[in-house]
């Protein structure tokens, strides 16, 4: 075959394997070789498992050979985020303090995937332990925006869009606290996906902020997204917060949405955004009345709020989490004369700014005497900001919003500004806060770079959300 198999979506690698138009070591070979042309200068990668990846795709040849049939993800090629724990491979949330932390088991999502018989590439770069818009945190340097390598591709799942926006692989999975799959989509021009929390098991995902952090998937259609969300899906007793609901999506893509009540929030087209990105944003939305969906207006009153009440409780969650990065549990320690010094040297060499700026806002919010001006304040509002989405799905049946108020940025604009860097998580933290599902996907560009069209859904029903950006997709 001539054509490049690694350009291939999950349907269309599923249905060549299947008929036999190639194997499925070679649609990985394909991947791989793109990843060595790529990645020198992309950096979405940091470890590859090849030798173990050509194992896998023969189990799925061997299957094929023999004529049993295969599931959809069988043999297709996936990259996992590294603060997702594969067994017996390295897993260092991009960070020092973890760069020689080899996973000890799979991730409920890994495990589910891998006996759905997925082709593990490697894991992919990222903000370290998740923390940034734009790649540039991770100690094993940015990763670079496929469409333009001078942009950042958008963060935390910054080489997991990269990488699939690059075709070097088929999809990915990543997770997203508060827009980690959704932005870095968005500015890749790739599908990010979001469940509503509680959908994805954690266990096995470094934990950021619990009560926001999801796994979401970066794949090339919404379709894809759809497959993946249905295997990875569903109750798990390592996480008590996953829920025994049923997952099906797949089946409704194709339902046509006359009549559907889609609602535009006057509050998420702000002062500061990209004047270009929103007229894609707009033109894009009046397209989805051409489908027989109706837009309505609707309001959000507490999303003023929302940056802020995440930007407390997350390093709340932050600083608890990552207390147990002590140099003596995991990963990296630093020489020294006593215990002491050995904990406070091994977390300030180990841990990058961000992570530590993080840790100290977070013990700042928690600490007596602040805790009720700030972390139960937020507490409080995220409750209102929560109130505001069910009082809208009264009327509605999901949110159609941008992703993010720009496209992609240079690669060290906002890095010495984090709270410039904190506003492009302005549209994206909403859904983390009241625990909803999202979705984006490419709706056009402005200066050569994608731009991104968000649709958030209510509690549980990513099946609405999927059809609508299915929908949506085949238009745009
Ligand atoms: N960019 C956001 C942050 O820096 C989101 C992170 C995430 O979703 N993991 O916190």
């Amino acid at each position: 075959m001539t054509m490049k198999l690694n350009t291939l979506t999950i349907e269309e690698a599923h249905k060549g394997l299947q008929g036999k138009q190639f194997s499925a070591v070679e649609l990985a070979k394909s991947c791989f070789d793109c990843i060595r042309e790529k990645d020198d200068q992309l950096n979405a990668f940091i470890t590859i498992t090849e030798d173990k990846a050509y194992l896998d795709a023969e189990k799925t040849d061997k299957k094929i050979k023999d004529k049993i049939k295969i599931d959809v993800l069988e043999g297709i090629p996936v990259a996992v985020k590294d603060n997702i724990l594969v067994e017996g491979v390295k897993a260092t949330a991009g960070s020092k303090i973890l760069s020689t932390y080899i996973g000890t088991y799979n991730a409920t999502v890994v495990e589910r995937l891998k006996s759905a018989g997925a082709v593990i590439l490697g894991k992919t770069n990222m903000d370290e332990f998740a923390m940034g818009g734009s790649g540039e945190t991770s100690h094993f340097g940015p990763t670079r925006n496929p469409h333009n390598l001078e942009k950042v591709p958008g963060g935390s799942s910054s080489g997991s869009a990269a990488a699939v926006a690059s075709d070097e692989t088929i999809y990915a999975i990543g997770s997203d606290t508060g827009g980690s799959v959704r932005q870095p989509g968005s500015l890749c021009g790739v599908v990010g996906f979001k469940p509503t929390y509680g959908r994805n098991s954690r266990h096995g995902l470094m934990a950021m902020a619990s009560s926001f952090d999801q796994v979401g998937s970066l794949t090339k259609t919404v379709r894809d997204a759809a497959y993946v969300f249905e295997q990875i899906a569903g109750l798990d007793k390592f996480d008590s917060t996953t829920v025994d609901k049923k997952v099906d999506v797949v089946n409704d893509l194709k339902s046509d949405i006359k009549g559907l009540k889609i609602g535009l929030p006057k509050e998420y087209f702000i002062k500061g955004m990209d004047e270009e990105v929103e007229a894609t944003v707009k033109k894009a939305i009046q397209k989805l009345t051409k489908l027989g969906a109706e837009i309505v207006d609707i309001s959000l009153p507490q999303t003023k709020y929302a940056l802020a009440t995440y930007y407390v409780l997350m390093p709340a969650e932050v600083s608890s989490n990552l207390s147990r990065y002590d140099g003596v549990r995991y990963g990296y320690r630093a020489d020294s004369g006593n215990l002491l010094e050995m904990y406070l040297k091994s977390r300030h060499e180990g841990f990058g700014e961000e992570a530590r700026r993080r840790i100290m806002l977070g013990t700042y919010v928690l600490s007596s005497g602040y805790y009720d001006d700030y972390y139960k304040k937020a507490q409080q509002v995220r409750r209102l900001i929560k109130n505001d989405f069910d009082k809208a799905f009264e009327k509605v049946d999901c949110i159609v919003t941008p992703t993010s108020p720009t496209v992609a940025f240079n690669i060290g604009e906002k890095f010495d500004d984090p709270l410039t860097m904190y506003l492009s998580d302005v549209f994206t933290v909403s859904a983390n806060v009241a625990g909803l599902p999202g979705i984006s996907i490419p709706c056009g560009k402005v200066n050569k770079l994608p731009v991104g069209l968000q649709f958030i859904g209510k509690h549980f029903d990513e099946k609405t959300l999927f059809n609508v950006a299915h929908q949506a997709e085949g238009i745009l």
